[in-house]
């Protein structure tokens, strides 16, 4: 398999966009039995080629084949046979609930595709970050998949696969870096789909709104975890390091830094450190449980924020640039005015931040950018509880971390900084439909909404 990406020339970029637009004009992708085919065929072209998949994906970001199949791809094949499933019922019309104003009108939404759609993909996840693929075959709408070039593999292997298995008038994966997607996002859309860094969705949003284009940003940030005294620190331990550290920290809804009550750092630590030796042995480097940076350019920065720190380095920390390698690392003593707590760090290292007490904590989530998620372990409901309440993120998870990313039937996405819109299963589907508010008026609604017609008499006007 050749990792050589194939970047897509200019011109061609452009009359892919305009074949779409005509094909969708053309209206095959009305037929609800077309969209099941593809969707089908989708699921194959995961299921038959998940061995090549996990392998680029092993040479892109040396990731072990167990994660990859976890969390990457058997949550997209089960949303695309979700969407199989419910499909036809998606597709109804949705009566509205009673009311006097639409007596008689017989109001329904009725799903319309919206048009050709986007997807802009990142380099840590290639195949879920693209599931919003799903919702558009779903329904109805043609789309252009732009995968990281940062992947070459995957992002190649991608190219050759869909013309194999879906409708190349359809769907079609365009592959490139800057020039490429600046050239996408000059074209007009229906709608689209940004995962990525913020400093590059704002550039996406800025695109969009010239064609007045809706967009949804899938973006990231600094996820905390806000521990209570009263934890089960082996369970907090096993969970928050596996989030962490699985793709070599390279997950959008990691968690980025622990704060713990000052007096219960201590257990935090020695349960991370019991935790650690198990899953990674004595030397992680060697271990095939524990992946590699994407690029020597995030390595680099990655390495630049932990040699700022100033908080104190408990469990690895040791790196080696030439194989983009760097250990599960664990800081403690990490302030909250910490160069780690900046940026996002996007890579295996975990920030453990001792507080006073959990106002402190509360208070510094609230006034910086909105994570994506925030959790909250306890053993204690009411904790948690008040942890939720008193923090604004895209969601909030207690006492675990990422596994929701395979749900299919919760909205995925995050507010402020960390994006807008979401979608997944359902909410996919809806993205990209436009549920039109349909109404029927008959001739004898008028004994109801006749007084409308003027002359506007007194007598009319007595009637009120
Ligand atoms: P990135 O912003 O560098 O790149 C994302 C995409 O944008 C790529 O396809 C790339 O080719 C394109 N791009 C890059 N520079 C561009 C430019 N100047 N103009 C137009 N297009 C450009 O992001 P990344 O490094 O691949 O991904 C990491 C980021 O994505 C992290 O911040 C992470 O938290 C976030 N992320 C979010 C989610 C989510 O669902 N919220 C999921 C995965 C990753």
């Amino acid at each position: 398999m050749s990792s050589t990406l194939v970047y897509t020339p200019s011109e061609e970029i452009t009359s892919i966009h305009a074949h779409l637009v005509e094909s969708f004009h053309a209206g095959k992708a009305q037929s609800i039995e077309y969209r099941r085919e593809q969707l089908v065929q989708l699921a194959y072209l995961l299921q038959d080629n998940t061995a090549r998949l996990v392998e680029s994906l092993m040479k892109d970001l040396g990731r072990p084949e167990l994660e990859t199949y976890l969390v990457e791809i058997a949550p997209v094949i089960s949303e695309v046979l979700h969407a199989i499933k419910y499909l036809d019922t998606w597709v109804k019309p949705e009566k509205p609930g009673f009311h006097l104003s639409t007596i008689g009108l017989s109001p329904a939404l009725h799903k319309q595709p919206k048009g050709v759609i986007l997807i802009i993909g990142p380099f840590n996840y290639p195949i879920w970050c693209s599931s919003a693929m799903i919702g558009a075959i779903a329904a109805g709408c043609p789309f252009v998949l732009k995968p990281s070039e940062l992947t070459p593999a995957t992002s190649q292997l991608l190219a050759e696969l869909f013309p194999k298995y879906l409708d190349q008038d359809f769907y079609r994966v365009v592959n490139g870096a800057i020039d490429e997607t600046t050239r996408l996002l000059s074209l007009e859309w229906a709608h689209i789909v940004y995962t990525g860094s913020g400093r590059v969705g704002r550039i996406v949003a800025t695109a969009a709104a010239k064609h007045l284009t809706p967009i949804t940003l899938e973006l990231g940030g600094k996820s905390p975890v806000v521990v209570d005294s009263n934890t089960d620190f082996e369970l907090l331990a096993q969970r928050v390091l596996w989030g962490r550290m699985v793709n070599a920290g390279q997950t959008c809804t990691a968690p980025e830094y622990i704060v713990v009550p000052e007096s219960a750092q201590t257990k935090v630590v020695e349960a991370f450190k019991k935790q650690y030796k198990i899953f990674y042995g004595d030397d992680p480097k060697k271990s095939e449980s524990f992946g590699r940076i994407c690029a020597h350019s995030h390595w680099d920065r990655i390495i630049g924020c932990l040699e700022k720190t100033q908080g104190r380095i408990v469990l690895g920390g040791q790196h080696d640039r030439a194989e983009k390698y760097i250990a599960p690392t664990i800081v403690q003593d990490v302030s909250l005015d910490d160069p780690l707590m900046t940026d996002e760090i996007f890579g295996p290292i975990l920030a453990i931040v001792p507080v006073p007490n959990i106002s402190v904590a509360l208070e510094y989530i609230r006034r910086h950018d909105c994570p994506l998620v925030v959790h909250a372990f306890s053993k204690d409901p009411k904790f948690r509880a008040y942890v939720r309440e008193n923090t604004l993120s895209g969601m909030f998870f207690e006492n675990d971390v990422i596994v929701y990313g395979a749900s299919v039937v919760t909205p995925f996405g995050g507010v402020g900084a960390s994006g807008y819109g979401a979608y997944k299963g359902k909410y996919s589907y809806d993205l990209f439909s436009h549920a039109k508010p349909c109404y029927n008026s008959p001739k004898w609604r008028d004994i109801i909404s006749g007084l409308r017609f003027p002359p506007y008499t007194p007598a009319k006007l007595n009637r009120l």
